[in-house]
């Protein structure tokens, strides 16, 4: 099946509001195996929006408005496209009673023009707007079909999902499974590993990048939800062994979530010592509910002085290295552990800009600390684009990264270790600093 999307609104022509309904909408037909052939955005005029539907009707099988079905005089996507359909529309005595209840639970009357949003199709047929006034509408011609939605987004998405989306599915006889992988590390690396992959009819796999993090969605088409769900399964193993444990997990909130049941899963407890990110790790960890089980202490140590007093940071440490450096950062880890009792414990700082910064650290550099049992890992990172909340959403990702490769028992990658015998050894804390430097 072909389909385009055609959203309707003068306001989107002049700029006044993003076109979020379309976006959602091409990855749903996209999920349900529609090939969207075409976004087009047509002001609010009759015939404007007359001849582009003559035009695609001819072109596809199947037209997604959304937009254009308020009660005003510029609401004309409904008319319009019944004449196209060769359609009329009838006044619905069910939907004319539930605007005027709906007007009245506000304490407003309903006006005259309100009667044109009770007009529905007499071959086609309405669609439910559970939350709203205006009732969609499905009008069908010889094999093309035209589906009209309400603009608002929040009454559009739930329009699609509780009747067009049922309704399109039951037309190719198949129901939808998907599944969402979680992914550590940058898009371009992860897109170029996986690229084969993400060209398949069925099942479907799309990329999203987020901070330090991609999605990978798998969508299957299948007559049962059990035969989709196998299908998903299978082609998720295809990922899992181009990318390994970089997939950190299916179908979660964030790297958050994985992180606290991980701890919770090996018995576990986790501090932080941010300074950078200035509370940013603690955060994201308390967001998850039941964290408390494994999260007790974040310590946000903005001042030098908060580094030493809180979590033990040796002044000296501070003056020699700088306090954005690979010492300072292992020092931070392993105070929060120690001030804490926690097993594990993750450390911040960098600088995060835009001001500030030298040749030796620009902004973006960020120097991270994980530390577990005696041992801690140092990790530098660096984000070229100087921009405040990126550096500090990409340094708290990069730490729980580290936080979660630590409660898996695993050595994080990319990281130098600092053993318990070096940690009070100039040579080795010299070393480690020179090492990072270096890179
Ligand atoms: P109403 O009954 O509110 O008039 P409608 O179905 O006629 O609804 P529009 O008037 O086109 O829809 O749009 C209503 C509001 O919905 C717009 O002001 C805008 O905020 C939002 N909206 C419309 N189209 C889009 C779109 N394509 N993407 C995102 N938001 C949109
Ligand atoms: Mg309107």
């Amino acid at each position: 099946m072909t389909a385009e999307i055609i959203s309707v609104g003068t306001e989107l022509l002049l700029g006044n509001i993003l076109n979020t309904n379309a976006q959602y909408l091409s990855r749903e037909l996209a999920d349900l195996g529609i090939t969207v052939q075409r976004e087009s955005t047509i002001g609010d005029n009759h015939g404007r929006l007359a001849d582009f539907v003559n035009e695609a009707k001819s072109r596809c099988d199947l037209l997604v408005f959304t937009g254009g079905l308020g009660p005003t005089a510029d609401d004309l996507t409904k008319e319009t496209v019944a004449a196209c359909f060769g359609d009329e529309l009838a006044f619905d005595e069910a939907e004319w009673e539930k605007i005027t209840r709906f007007f009245a639970r506000s304490g407003r009357e309903t006006t005259p023009n309100n009667r044109k949003q009770a007009m529905v199709p007499t071959k086609g047929h309405k669609i439910i707007n559970n939350h709203g006034t205006a009732p969609g509408a499905w009008f069908e011609q010889e094999d093309h079909c035209a589906v009209l939605m309400p603009g608002v987004p929040h009454e559009m998405k739930a329009m699609w999902t509780e009747s067009i989306r049922p309704l399109l599915l039951a037309r190719q006889n198949c129901t939808l499974h998907s599944v969402t992988l979680r992914v550590l590390g940058g898009e371009s690396n992860i897109e170029y590993r996986v690229k084969h992959l993400l060209e398949n009819a069925n099942p479907t796999a799309a990329i999203y990048c987020k901070t330090g993090e991609c999605e990978i969605r798998i969508t299957a088409r299948a007559s049962s939800e059990e035969d989709g769900e196998k299908m998903c399964r299978a082609y998720a193993t295809k990922f899992y062994d181009l990318l390994g444990d970089a997939v950190y997990d299916e179908d979660v909130a964030g790297l958050e979530e994985t992180v606290v049941r991980t701890l919770k899963e090996q018995g576990l407890t986790l501090s932080t010592a941010e300074s950078c990110t200035g509370g940013m790790i603690a955060q994201r960890v308390t967001s998850v509910s039941g964290s408390s089980e494994v999260f007790g202490y974040g310590f946000v140590t903005y001042w030098e002085q908060a580094k030493t007093r809180l979590v033990g940071v040796e002044p000296e440490v501070i003056a020699k290295y700088n306090v954005v450096s690979a010492p300072v950062a292992a020092r931070m880890a392993l105070g929060a552990a120690a001030a804490s009792g926690s097993d594990i414990a993750v450390s911040v700082t960098g600088v995060a800009g835009p001001t500030g910064g030298d040749e030796v650290r620009p902004v973006g550099t960020v120097y991270l600390g994980a530390a577990r049992g005696d041992t801690v890992y140092v990790q530098k990172l660096f984000v070229s684009r100087p921009d405040r909340a990126l550096v500090r959403a990409r340094a708290a990702q990069a730490a729980l990264a580290l936080a979660l490769r630590l409660a898996q028992g695993k050595v994080p990658a990319h990281t130098k270790p600092l053993a318990a015998s070096e940690q009070h050894s100039a040579a080795a804390l010299d070393a480690l600093n020179e090492a990072f430097l270096a890179e």
